[in-house]
């Protein structure tokens, strides 16, 4: 087999919280050192001291900046001789000047490349190049809305409900549902405004709003020789405010030939663009079961623990191997082609966050005084923020652990995921645990049939 391999002996994780300490570990079973990072306000969390090494970022940069700071990170990344940096999610991992600044300093990104994450990082481009590759959109406009007019145009060609979306938008902001024309100037106006703050650019566009749809994603893994697979799909509908709160694998309550029509989609999509690392297709799924494409994610998601579970695939590990530039079918990824690749069960992840269900979901702060986890045959935790003792710090993202359960049905994964929250306890700050234990245990999450507007329309959630 030719292939030009880098094997990396020293890989900087540049992020924070559970999906730090899931790319060391990952980097630990390959045999690589890890790196890490932390802010000022973070030299007290769990996560800075599971990397071999750790380095304090600018605190004069503030909590969140810290973790942009490309010059910084490239800085540590140069002094500690780093072969590659791993952006996990959020922060700079979606970010072509971070991939820039890797490659002028002879750094490996572990993930896309940069023209593809051009080509796919925005809302906009990711439509046009699923359109290209003949993937089913939403009906809508693929560009940037110039002005009120415009907009007024083409939502009244769309026909109302539509949706303004922010281009650059993400974590289920930017977004606005306009049921009328009289709503749109004020909205729209708005809308740019807060793109602008938030986003860094006011590109707002258009589409049809699809009334309670299922949220369906696939999982594909490329490398960078041209080859690509998925690893099915996730059920990604339980959200709260467009934000995923629950998601399982796979999506079996969808119509399998709806689903084969989405993973050939993702394949033809990621193969268009050469695509080489981890990614998903998101796609919204109509009440007739038509499926369309919304956006592509080019980094490993959040609740990309369910499909490794399902395949017993290692996707952190598959997306450095195929950074250092081994083909799938390689000894050490092992996948000779999508047959090699099984659906073993049923796997399901719950967001255990420190929001108070109870106070319209406000994230709550302070030290936890006691924590015990849950355990046990077919639970998997993903976490490293929550011990007794630690302190919930207000500046970031209020997960608190990943509870994973995999089981042979998916009434096992509901069975086994509630005995692990019943064994669980978080003192001191507020979680969200006994409102996912009412939430799986429903029985239309339990039939696997909810929408994206399931929690807001069951208020008996909150009892
Ligand atoms: P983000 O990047 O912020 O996660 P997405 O584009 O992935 O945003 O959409 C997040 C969620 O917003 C979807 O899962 C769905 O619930 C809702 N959504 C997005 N677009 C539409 C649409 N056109 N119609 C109805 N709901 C939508």
């Amino acid at each position: 087999m030719s292939q030009e391999v880098k094997k990396f002996k020293r890989v900087l994780v540049a992020n924070r919280g559970e999906i730090a300490i899931r790319v060391y570990r990952a980097c630990a079973e390959l045999g690589i050192t890890s790196i890490g990072i932390y802010s000022k306000e973070d030299r007290y969390s769990m996560f800075r001291s599971k990397a071999d090494e750790a380095y304090q970022l600018d605190p004069q940069k503030g909590p969140l900046d810290a973790y942009l700071d490309i010059e910084n990170i490239i800085k540590i990344a140069k002094m500690r001789q780093v072969d590659a940096i791993h952006p996990g999610y959020g922060f700079l991992s979606e970010n072509p000047a971070l991939v820039r600044a890797c490659e002028e300093n002879g750094i490996t990104f572990i993930g896309p490349d940069k023209e593809i994450m051009y080509a796919l990082g925005d809302k906009i481009s990711s439509k046009k190049m699923a359109e290209k590759a003949n993937v089913p959109i939403i009906p809508g406009v693929e560009h940037a809305i110039k002005d009120i007019d415009e907009a007024i145009r083409v939502a009244d060609m769309i026909g109302y409900p539509v949706m303004l979306k922010a281009s650059n938008g993400g974590g289920g902001r930017g977004m606005r549902i306009i049921n009328n024309k009289e709503e749109m100037p004020k909205e729209f106006q708005e809308a740019r405004e807060e793109s602008k703050k938030a986003f860094g650019d006011d590109l707002i566009f258009i589409e049809k709003y699809l009334k309670g749809p299922k949220h369906i994603e696939v999982q594909v893994l490329g490398d960078k020789h041209g080859n690509v697979v998925h690893l099915f799909d996730r059920d990604c509908s339980v959200q709260r405010r467009h934000q995923k709160v629950i998601e399982f694998a796979p999506a079996f309550t969808i119509p399998e030939k709806t689903r084969k029509e989405i993973f050939d989609a993702s394949v033809r999509l990621c193969k268009e663009v050469g695509y080489n690392s981890v990614g998903t297709c998101e796609f919204l799924i109509d009440s007739d079961n038509n499926p369309y494409f919304i956006e592509m994610n080019t980094r490993i998601q959040v609740e990309h623990t369910v499909s490794e579970m399902i395949t017993g695939i290692d996707l952190v590990q598959a997306q450095i191997l195929v950074a250092e530039g081994y083909t799938l079918d390689s000894d050490e990824i092992n996948i000779k082609s999508q047959d090699d690749i099984h659906c073993n069960g049923y796997s399901l992840q719950a967001r255990v966050t420190t929001e108070d269900p109870a106070n319209n979901f406000l994230p709550d702060t302070g030290t936890i005084n006691q924590y015990r986890s849950g355990a046990g045959n077919g639970i998997r935790l993903d976490g490293g923020t929550a011990f007794t003792g630690a302190e919930i710090l207000p500046y970031y993202d209020s997960l608190l652990v990943k509870v994973i359960a995999f089981d042979r049905t998916f009434e096992g994964t509901i069975a086994k995921c509630t005995r692990a929250l019943r064994e669980m306890r978080v003192r001191g700050v507020k979680t969200n645990m006994a409102f996912i234990m009412k939430l799986i245990n429903n029985p239309v999450f339990k039939s696997g049939k909810c929408h994206t507007t399931f929690i807001e329309e069951t208020p008996s959630l909150f009892d």
